[in-house]
This record gives C-alpha cells, structure tokens and sequence, in this order.
C-alpha cells in the first residue's frame, strides 16, 4: 500500500490529509505527524477562547472548494447556530476554537478504518518530525524526535508558520515575559496599576486586548510596532466597477501602485473604504506576485507590505469598535518606533524603542507578549527539520528568504534548483513564491489540489471522483468574497 506522510496537522495538513482519504480510489495510508499545537486545529484555532473570533465570515470559511457552503451547513448542525438566518450567519465571525471543532469533526469522518468504503485510512502520529532521508528508490524515512521512524513514499510538508521572531536577546527570559502570545500568560497577568505590553500592533495583539477585556483587567495596554498600525475593520463592500486590466499579471509594480492609488483617491472621495481595491485584486494577488521581478517584490515589501497587511488582513466591526473605543479612553495605546531590546528591572520588563526621529525610549511593564509574527528569514531557521533539510540540500530557500523554494504543483526545490519528486510543500512555507498564502481562502485550494495530484501521481484517482480544479477555477471558487 502506498504511503503519504504528512509533517503538520493544522489546517492545512489536515485538510490536505481528508482531501487524500476523500479522493482516493485504492489503498493509501496517510500517516499525519504533529506536534506542539492540537491536531487540526493548529496555532489559529487551537484557541480554547471565546472571544478569539475568525477574521473572516462564515461564508468564506468553507474547508473544501468544491462545496462553498460546507462551513455554513455544519454551523447549521450547532444549536447555537441553527436558528440564525441565514443573512446573518452568513456574515458572523464565529469563535476560531469552533472553527477547530469544525475541522476535527471533518477530520474525524475521516479517520475510520480501511474497508470497501473506505480505502484511504488516516493514521495519526503525534510527534515532531525532526529530519528526512530519501533511498535510491525515493522511498522517505522520516525521523520523529522521539527516535523512532516512518516509512512513506511522498512527504508533504505543512508545518504553517516559522516559530515567532525571536528578539535580539534571544536568551531572555523573566517571568514577566511570554515568547509567544499563544501561551497562557494568563496567570501572569499583573494588577491594574502595572502596565501590559504587547510588541506588535497585528492580529495576535487584538486577541490579546479581547482576553484582558474579558478578564475585566482595568490597567494600561500599550501596544508596538515599527509601523504603530492596527487592523482595520471589515466593511460592506458596493458594487464599484472592474478597473484592472485583462491581464492584471502583467501591470508590474509601478504601474499597479499607480492604478492602485488613483482608485484609492477616487473611492475616498465618494466616502468609501479604499480597502475594495485590495479585495479586487486578491484573486490576482498570487499571479501578480509571482510575475514581479525580484527587485520589485523587495520593493513592495520594502514600502508597501505594512500597508498591505494592515488592509487585507481585517477585523470585525465590533471589535474594531472597542479598540478604537480603549484608545479614545487611553486603556489602550499605540507606540510606534524600533524595539531594540528588553531588560529585566525587579519584577518589571523594560522594552526599548527607538522611535523615527531617532529618540530612544524606554516603555515598561509587568508583563510583556511578544506578538511580533512569525520569523521573516527562513535560511537561520531554528526548527530541527528545516536545520536538516537545509543541510541535506534537499531544500532551499525562496530568493527572498522568507520561506522554502516551491516550483509548480508544489514540488520543493532542491540546493541545485531540481524539483522533487518525493517532497511536497504547501501552506505559508510558501509565503515567498506566492505572497498570498496564509488564510482558509487560499489554503483550501491548496489543500485539495496538492492531494489530486498526489493522487495522479499514485495512479489513485477516483473515477467517480474526476473533479478537478484548475488555477482559473480555483480563484473563482474561493474568491467569492
Ligand atoms: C491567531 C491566528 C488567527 C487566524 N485567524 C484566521 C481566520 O480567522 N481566518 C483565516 O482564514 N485564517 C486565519 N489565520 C491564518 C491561519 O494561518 C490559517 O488559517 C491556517 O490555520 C494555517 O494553518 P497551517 O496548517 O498552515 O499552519 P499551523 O496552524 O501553524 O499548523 C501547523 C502544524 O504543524 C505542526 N508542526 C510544525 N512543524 C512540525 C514538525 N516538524 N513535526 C510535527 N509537527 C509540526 C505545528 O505544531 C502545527 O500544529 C489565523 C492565523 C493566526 C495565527
């Protein structure tokens, strides 16, 4: 029987992991290898908190693009849910850790044994994967921290993000002080006179604000970032004519930034959200990415990534609302300089800033989170498997450093520049080759496309089962938005 083996079980492994079983005509094992975050759920909706909400509608949260309500009719099953209309539903953002409930449920339908049903069987390994050898033959032994091993005939890397940025003091440690938002720092939540600091403005800093709101907490946040911005807010899109070209592909960057800030412009004067353009282009955005010129995607990370994100990635209205509100009555503020470093002073954790103007500052606490995202340069990485991989040649990195070299179909790219044959990445490994790579919408597609065609490769395809999405397809089916 033929073997995969999946290094990552949150979204993307998993989903990669039901689309194999779903899809697959003959015998498969599919062996999916995690750790440190629970299965399924990941980093993102490993959250076991009610106030931590998805970014994104119901509507778009689908885990399959072959059916773009599956999302919304297995909310339609949860009582809390089922009597909502459908308008409504539609548009909530739903709790992420029911989202990760969703996704254990799909995972679950998937895990039964072989039988004439079933021929794909899912087996869980719940470890860290720490290296892998190839043979002559292709055949993949993977090495689990625990030093036992694995057998399989393809891998398919889906290990999200890189751990969070690690500061310049990398050896920092205070009990005031949290590496990771994802953590529980919560019983080291200081009184209201002390002040709680999070280095970052993005998305993690807002679960951050939700939970201490919860918690009642009445003391100061202070939020920062090198940029000082915080996510914007979903909005109700209008109808607002088409205004790229036919092959938006090709604009290159200056070009693009031009018809970007002219429809900006005109979409401010009649008072709405400038955010539509970035949502016009989003089922562009990869193609647009991977057709710039290496100096041209230095560039747009250089001056207009920060905005970008800031844009693209949006919170729900109402709690929008209650940051802005927290920032109008000073609970929460908004520092905006270079973080050059932390030092311990008694039971405080001092953060430093360098503004732009070139003042130092020093800004203190009781405790301080660290939400700075994931690390940005891949090649020091400090994950075992990647150390490995790296060393073995088996792997490089994409030419901005940000994540692994991935060719078409998601083959990774080897030291030479060979595509393999036996290893496979997806998810925001592929942050580099592709820009847009990080949320359900894109990571659905990848998920199944990435399983067809381990499929065809194993000669596995289902006759019943000959759906296919092309690269056109997809955007159609995941963008509808
Ligand atoms: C806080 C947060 C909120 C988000 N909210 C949304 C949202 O509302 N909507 C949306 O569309 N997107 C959201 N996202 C984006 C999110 O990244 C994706 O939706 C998706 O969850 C990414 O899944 P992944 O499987 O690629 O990565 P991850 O969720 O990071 O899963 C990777 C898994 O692989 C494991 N792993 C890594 N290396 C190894 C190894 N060597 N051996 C074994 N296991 C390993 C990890 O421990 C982890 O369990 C959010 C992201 C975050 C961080």
């Amino acid at each position: 029987m033929k073997k995969v083996a999946i290094i990552g079980g949150g979204f993307s492994g998993t989903m990669a992991a039901v689309n194999l079983a779903r899809l697959s005509s003959g015998p498969l094992c599919i062996q999916l290898i995690n750790d440190k975050y629970p299965l399924g759920r990941g980093v993102a909706y490993g959250t076991r908190r009610e106030e931590h909400l998805l970014n994104v509608a119901a509507r778009n949260m689908s885990a399959v693009p072959d059916h773009a309500n599956h999302f919304l009719d297995w909310l339609r099953t949860r009582v809390d849910y089922s009597d909502l209309p459908d308008p409504q539903l539609r548009e909530t953002y739903v709790p992420r850790r029911i989202y990760g409930d969703y996704l254990r449920s799909i995972l679950a339908t998937y895990m039964q044994p072989i039988d004439s049903h079933h021929p794909a069987e899912i087996q869980v390994i719940e470890q860290e994967a720490i290296d892998i050898e190839f043979n002559f033959e292709g055949t993949a032994e993977i090495s689990l921290k625990d030093g036992s091993t694995i057998e399989a005939d393809r891998v398919l890397l889906a290990t999200g993000n890189q751990p969070p940025c690690p500061l310049a003091e990398d050896a920092f440690t205070h009990h005031g002080y949290c590496a990771e938002p994802w953590t529980n720092w919560m019983e080291k939540i200081p009184g209201p006179a002390e002040n709680i600091i999070v280095m970052g403005t993005g998305l993690s800093m807002i679960d951050v604000f939700l939970t201490l709101s919860e918690q009642d907490w009445q003391g100061h946040l202070i939020a920062i970032s090198h940029n000082g911005m915080i996510p914007q807010a979903h909005f109700r899109g209008i109808e607002y004519p088409d205004f790229l070209p036919e092959e938006p592909e090709n604009l290159g960057l200056e070009h693009l930034v031009q018809l970007l800030e002219k429809h900006c412009r005109q979409l401010q004067r009649i008072g709405e959200n400038p955010g539509i353009v970035v949502d016009r282009l989003r089922p562009h955005t990869q193609k647009i990415w991977q057709k710039f010129e290496l100096a041209e995607k230095q560039e747009f990370l250089k001056r207009y990534a920060a905005r970008w994100n800031v844009i693209r990635h949006r919170i729900a209205q109402p709690i929008h609302q209650r940051v802005t509100e927290a920032i109008t009555e000073g609970r929460l503020s908004v520092v905006r300089g270079r973080i050059t470093g932390l030092e311990a002073d008694g039971d405080r954790v001092c953060v430093n800033v360098l503004n732009r103007a070139g003042d130092s500052q020093q800004v203190s606490g009781g405790l301080v989170i660290n939400c700075t995202g994931p690390k940005s340069g891949f090649s020091d990485t400090s994950v075992p498997l990647f150390q490995n991989l790296l060393q073995r040649g088996l792997i490089r990195p994409d030419e901005l450093d940000m994540g692994i070299d991935v060719g078409a179909d998601f083959a990774t790219i080897d030291a030479e520049g060979n595509p393999s044959e036996f290893l496979f990445a997806i998810g925001p490994l592929m942050k580099g080759t592709l820009w847009e790579t990080t949320a359900v919408p894109e990571l659905r597609g990848q998920a199944m496309r990435v399983a067809q065609l381990l499929l065809d490769d194993a000669d596995l395809v289902s006759p019943g089962h000959d759906y296919r999405i092309s690269v056109e397809e997809e955007h159609v089916i995941e963008y509808y938005i």
